[in-house]
């Protein structure tokens, strides 16, 4: 079996990617093929967002294009919304040279992220993440998932959605700090991710010791180089 020292978790919401700038072209798209008003999405997305839950923007539109018989022409839809993401820029600063180190450094990691299938699948293939091993959690303690495939050694059993094997720890990086919930120990690792002038109040909230906050990913990246630095 494949034995890593470490693999990496990358969440994909807010931390690779700019969710906001998706959900903008996303509702611009719909808006061009007439398929539901800009203030129609809005107002459900603030409802569901009262109710304290994240709002599943992709099922919505489909639901109404089936509830009002135009249910073939979600398919397309979908495809032109894919394509018009893939000709911008849908990553936050710091997020490509990331990826650029972990692929230079024949890193082994994976994207945990959270949220309805549907919506993450498309945001997943509208940014050419659909391509990195990942999984879709409908739970957001990503941590207590992460410590489920600890065993008795220590090491981490991954599961083969991203790509299998053991890895002696993990290393994660996320905005949210509920992600960091019942996380694994030390030697595993975190980073939470987080500017704190731009901080929303479901990325708020308290973290393990072993998880340090880094107000961008440039700064995060500095840190895991120097953790390896520490280390030789
Ligand atoms: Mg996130």
């Amino acid at each position: 079996m494949k034995k890593n020292a470490e693999f990496y978790i990358v969440d994909f919401d807010r931390t690779l990617a700019d969710s906001d700038k998706l959900t903008e072209v996303f509702v611009e798209v719909c808006e061009e093929y007439n398929a539901i008003s800009r203030e129609q999405i809005s107002k459900a997305d603030m409802d569901m967002k009262r109710l304290g839950d994240s709002f599943d923007t992709a099922g919505y539109v489909r639901d109404h294009l089936n509830n009002s018989g135009r249910g073939a022409e979600w398919d397309l839809l979908e495809k032109k919304y894919i394509h018009e993401s893939k000709s911008l820029n849908m990553l936050l600063s710091g997020a490509a040279e990331l990826l650029h180190w972990l692929d230079s450094h024949q890193k082994d990691y994976g994207i945990l992220t959270y949220g309805n299938p549907l919506w993450q699948r498309m945001k997943l293939s509208a940014t050419g993440f659909n391509r990195v091993p990942h999984i879709v959690l409908e739970r957001k303690d990503k941590g207590s998932l992460i410590s489920s495939w600890q065993r008795e050694d220590g090491s981490f059993e991954l599961p083969h959605e991203l790509g299998g094997g053991v890895a002696e720890r993990i290393v994660m990086l996320d905005d949210k700090a509920v992600s960091f919930e019942n996380f694994p120990p030390h030697p595993s690792k975190g980073y939470w991710v987080l500017n704190p002038e731009r901080e929303l109040p479901s990325q708020q909230g308290s973290v393990p010791d072993n998880v340090e906050r880094c107000n961008d990913l440039h700064l995060a990246l500095g840190r895991l180089e120097h953790n390896i630095i520490d280390k030789a």
